[in-house]
């Protein structure tokens, strides 16, 4: 079973005999001229190959544990019969995720009111939708109550008491699972850990009994239904995700010896993807695969009753399907021997790379076998900051004009975008068996001025 997630390029990618490179059957050529760049293209087969990798490797670890009948799951259905799988919408989300989300049979975490509406929009059964959020506000809860069996990930005791509170007002009960920060570390940068112990996410362990006691003294408004922890993203390692299998699996015997069933494990999303040619990310199916059989094995070990085995990959399923085309414009050489080559988009369509030194691969769409020649070439962007470097050595000769492709960037690019320096989003389009459908329109100067408001006493001279 491939996983898209230890490749550089979608799984569609291929060089024509023109040298140039196709994606989803296309021309990356031809799609610049027919949308414009900068461009982000998705590539379709990518997603639905990442979403196998990970729904096989979720019933091979169940098969393997010895508790196959939960693991095998229908095809088509989103989820092996004891696991589903969620995609964590934060990495790219629109309506046309929502479709696809849909289609897979995904469940979707969101993490906003803006994410949880376009979500529903699209038709995304609110069954299958998480509601995470370190800081949910009033109107974000009573949209997940108000849309049908939201499941909300509470973060705190602050937010279960409102949660009460809201969902009396308006006679539901919520789905809950608790948030648990249980105190490990991933490999990855400082600004992307979510479970060390000091950690803004979560409950701290220590606190989780206390915290469902709460739980169980609101039953008309509060349905507890397990746990939740995410450690971080980008993690190539999967020995911090096993110490969180057996940590939640503790906490869920300790629970059980309170009367409390976890119906629901949650293990979170933050699997890496390979950027460049040197990272070497577990698979997709492998990391899948060893948190089901490791969870079936925690929770039989204890005796106790596996719950429904959740995981949320993001960056896994949609980082590697997407390919951002730019152009190339001017060049600027020094006696130092640094060449810049600056591209027509830069920190305001990919901000990880000046937010956290994230690293990228690029190739000259038009020349794919021209690499290696021109290590000095540093690619920049056009925005007004010096730290706003795509790549350093890029090893590529781009010349002005040329279309440059920027692989693995279909994950928290166009959801951390902005309209810095006052330009439009790129638009984006969707590319699979030689069609090109646009799902993001390019923004125009008019959306950027859309919001604005000029007072009246401005107006008068
Ligand atoms: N789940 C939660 C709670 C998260 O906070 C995140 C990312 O921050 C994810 C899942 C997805 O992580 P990734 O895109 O790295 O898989």
């Amino acid at each position: 079973m491939s996983s898209p997630n230890t490749r550089l390029m979608p799984v569609t990618a291929t060089i024509s005999s023109e040298d140039h490179l196709l994606i989803g059957g296309l021309d990356t050529v031809e799609l610049a001229e027919r949308f414009g760049t900068p461009l982000w293209v998705m590539d379709y087969q990518t997603i639905v190959q990442a979403v196998s990798a990970c729904r096989d490797g979720l019933a091979a670890g169940f098969l393997e544990a010895g508790n196959g009948s939960r693991g095998a799951g229908g095809a088509g259905s989103g989820s092996a019969a004891g696991a589903s799988v969620l995609y964590a919408g934060k990495a790219f989300t629109c309506l046309a995720m929502g479709r696809i989300v849909r289609r897979l049979g995904l469940g979707l975490d969101v993490v906003s009111e803006g994410e949880l509406f376009t979500a529903l929009r699209a038709g995304v059964d609110p069954e299958t939708i998480f509601l995470h959020g370190n800081n949910k506000s009033d109107s974000e809860l009573e949209r997940a109550l108000l849309a049908g069996p939201v499941t909300v990930v509470v973060d705190g005791v602050g937010e279960l008491e409102r949660l009460d509170r809201l969902a009396s007002r308006l006679e539901r009960k919520a789905r809950i699972l608790v948030r648990v920060t249980p105190g490990v570390e991933p490999d990855t940068h400082d600004h992307i850990k979510t479970g060390q112990a000091d950690s803004k996410f979560g409950v701290p362990l220590a606190d989780v009994p206390n915290f469902v006691r709460r739980c169980l003294s609101m039953p008309e408004t509060i349905a507890f239904r397990g746990l939740h922890a995410h450690i971080g993203s980008q993690s190539h390692d999967i020995e911090p995700y096993l110490r969180i299998v057996d940590i939640l699996a503790d906490l869920a015997l300790r629970l059980k010896e309170m009367g409390v069933e976890v119906e629901m494990l949650d293990l979170g999303g933050g699997l890496g993807i390979a950027y460049t040619e040197k990272d070497r990310p577990l698979p997709l199916y492998t990391w899948a695969r060893e948190l089901s059989a490791a969870a079936v094995m925690a929770f039989a070990s204890r005796k106790l009753t596996m719950p429904h085995l959740l995981l949320e990959p993001g960056r896994s399923i949609i980082g590697p399907a997407g390919v951002t085309i730019y152009r190339a414009g001017d060049t600027k050489e020094f006696l130092s021997g640094v060449r810049y080559v600056s591209l027509d988009g830069g920190m305001a369509d990919n901000p990880r790379p000046a937010t956290y030194n994230a690293l990228y691969t690029a190739r000259i769409a038009s020349r794919m076998s021209a690499i290696g020649t021109d290590d000095v070439t540093t690619l920049v962007g056009r925005y007004c900051e010096s730290g706003d470097i795509i790549i350093k050595d890029a090893g590529i000769p781009v010349r002005t004009g040329d279309l440059v492709a920027i692989f693995a960037t279909g994950a928290y690019n166009y959801s951390m975008s902005s309209n810095y320096n006052r330009t439009g989003r790129p638009a984006c389009v969707l590319v699979d068996d030689s069609k090109a459908e646009l799902i993001l329109r390019r923004e125009t100067l008019e959306d950027l001025i859309c919001q604005d408001r000029v007072p009246d006493w401005l107006t008068d001279d």
